[in-house]
This record gives structure tokens, sequence and C-alpha cells, in this order.
């Protein structure tokens, strides 16, 4: 969807010159999103700081485990590209389950700074907190930056705005990502990304398979608390995806792709397990020591399934 040219015929079909039509609505629509884009940036920043902090080394690790699938734990999070660790800390933040209170990380936020934060930053927060990643099909543009979406899971239709999937998509486009509902119209979360029509079969059949076994364990699920505890689900079947085949297909045309974080991943797991090789070679390091380490490392050298006794997420 290219943007749309002064003298284009306007996207609301009526036939007028876009000049002359919707432009100045959107113009002022623009200012608008730009002026609460500006205040939920700091709010994100907040939250990305918050979540970063050394309380929650551990849980991070434990995370990213889950997150990046089994193989990816350890340092991966560091590894990323600033993107890539923006997509897992959006979900390390308002979906994750910290071990023993099942809250998350969004949770913990609001109960210690709540007294604290502005009306228009509580309303952010608790936007994100009802939020949960979904896959959506695009319908096709609205306005610019606007799209017409489809939830794929769900059914059902919304109007969401986003100026970079807008420029970047076409119809039939899926994204994955949050919709919070703070602004009018709804917007994406900071992590959407986007993905080619063809990925859309083995994605829904993935996710639906997982959703099946979800219900049979639980007699109230339902498609939004299913999300909301499983959103990585997305992240494995890419990461699925990625690696069996192989090289980047899509990137050049705007879709995300994760073959090159597989790969990055892969490389830092490799270091990793010939770091240990050389320093069980060079020296036995005593017990003592050797927790010692796990914990200024933030439990990044822990065995990937070992027990964590730590008071990491409880926060004091
Ligand atoms: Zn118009």
């Amino acid at each position: 969807m290219a943007k749309i040219g002064r003298n284009d015929p306007c996207p609301c079909g009526s036939g007028k010159k876009y000049k002359n039509c919707c432009l100045r609505r959107d113009g002022a629509r623009r200012v608008r999103e730009s002026a609460w884009r500006q205040g939920e940036r700091a709010t994100a920043d907040k939250l990305l700081a918050f979540a970063q902090s050394s309380s929650f080394y551990r849980q991070l690790t434990v995370a990213s485990d889950l997150f990046w699938n089994g193989h990816y734990g350890s340092e991966g999070p560091e590894a990323l590209h600033r993107e890539e660790a923006a997509r897992f800390l959006d979900w390390f933040i308002c979906d994750y389950r910290l071990e023993r209170t099942r809250q998350r990380v969004i949770d913990l936020y609001l109960e210690e700074s709540g007294t604290h934060l502005l009306p228009s930053e509580r309303e952010q927060v608790s936007t994100w907190q009802d939020s949960y990643l979904s896959l959506y099909r695009i319908l096709g543009p609205v306005q610019q930056g606007v799209l017409s979406v489809e939830d794929a899971l769900q059914g059902g239709q919304e109007v969401v705005s986003d100026e970079g999937l807008g420029a970047q998509s076409q119809s039939d486009d899926l994204i994955v990502g949050r919709i919070l509902c703070s602004s009018d119209p709804p917007h994406f979360s900071w992590g959407a990304i986007l993905l080619p029509a063809e990925m859309g079969a083995g994605l829904v059949c993935f996710v639906q398979q997982a959703y099946g076994q979800y219900c049979e364990a639980r007699a109230r699920a339902t498609w939004p608390t299913f999300l909301s505890n499983n959103g990585y689900i997305f992240n494995h079947y890419l990461l699925k995806s990625a690696a069996s085949s192989g090289s980047a297909r899509h990137a050049s045309r705007g879709y995300y792709d994760a073959s090159g974080t597989v790969e990055r991943l892969r490389e830092v797991e490799k270091q990793l397990r010939e770091r240990a090789a050389r320093q069980r070679a060079e020296q036995p390091v005593d017990e003592e020591a050797r927790a010692l380490l796990r914990q200024t490392r933030g439990g990044i050298l822990l065995p990937r399934h070992a027990q964590y006794n730590d008071s990491g997420e409880s926060r004091g």
C-alpha cells in the first residue's frame, strides 16, 4: 500500500482527489497520534527499565528460554538485535507469568508505581495489561496509515492505525501483534511484525492445535486467556519455520524473518558451550565459586532445568 499522493483518488472511495477529501482529516489524526505516541513511548521506556532491573535477571533467563523455545536460553537476549530484544521484552513485560506468584512484570510495575502514575500513564499500563498477542489478516487500507484487519483466530474485524505497517503491507498480509485500545482508532504495540500471506495457513493450524490441547485441560478456556498465557507460541512457529526453511526468503519486502535471529542465537549457544568446556578444562571450579558465579551473572550459567531457588521475582 503505497503512500497516497495529493492528487491521487481518495482511498475512502468518494471519487474525489485526496487533497480535496480526507487529506486534512488525516493530518489532524496524525497530530493527535504523535501526541499520544510520545506519551506512550515515555511510559514504555519506564516499563523497559523496570523489566531489566537486576531483580528480574533470573526471570529474564527463564523467560528467554520459554520465548526462544528452549534452544536459545542463556545469553540469548543480549545477543539479539534491538528490534528482536524489544519484541521479546514486549512479551516478557505484558504476558510472561513470573514463577511462584504468576504475576506479570506489568502487574508488579503498577503495584509499585501506581500512586506515582499520571492518569494517562495508568490508562496506558492497564491497556497493556488487558492486551494479548494475536494474529491478524490485513483486509485493506481504510485511510493512510489505518488498516482494516480481521482476527485470524477468533474472527471479527477491527480498524487499527499503524503508519509503518500501513506503508509496508498489502492486503492478505499477516500481523502478529497486540492491539492497544488507548487510542482511537486502536493501534498495534511496538513489537508487532508483518508476515507474508502464505504463512497464514500453517500458523493458524499450529496455534489452533495448541488451543485445542489447552481447552482439553481447562473447562473455561477462552482465546484471550489462552493467548495471554501462551503468547510465545507465535515465536515458536516462526523459529520452527525459519529453522526448516533456512535462508531469509522475505526480508527484502519488509516481512519479519526469524532466520537471522536463529543463527545469532545458535552462535551464542555454541560460544557458551565452548567457553564452559574451556573453563572446565583449565580450572575445575569449586562449588562455592560456582554458586557465586551464578549470582553475579544473573542465572546465566545455570543448567537449563535447574531449580531456581531465588527471590528474583518477589522483589524484596
Ligand atoms: Zn476521502
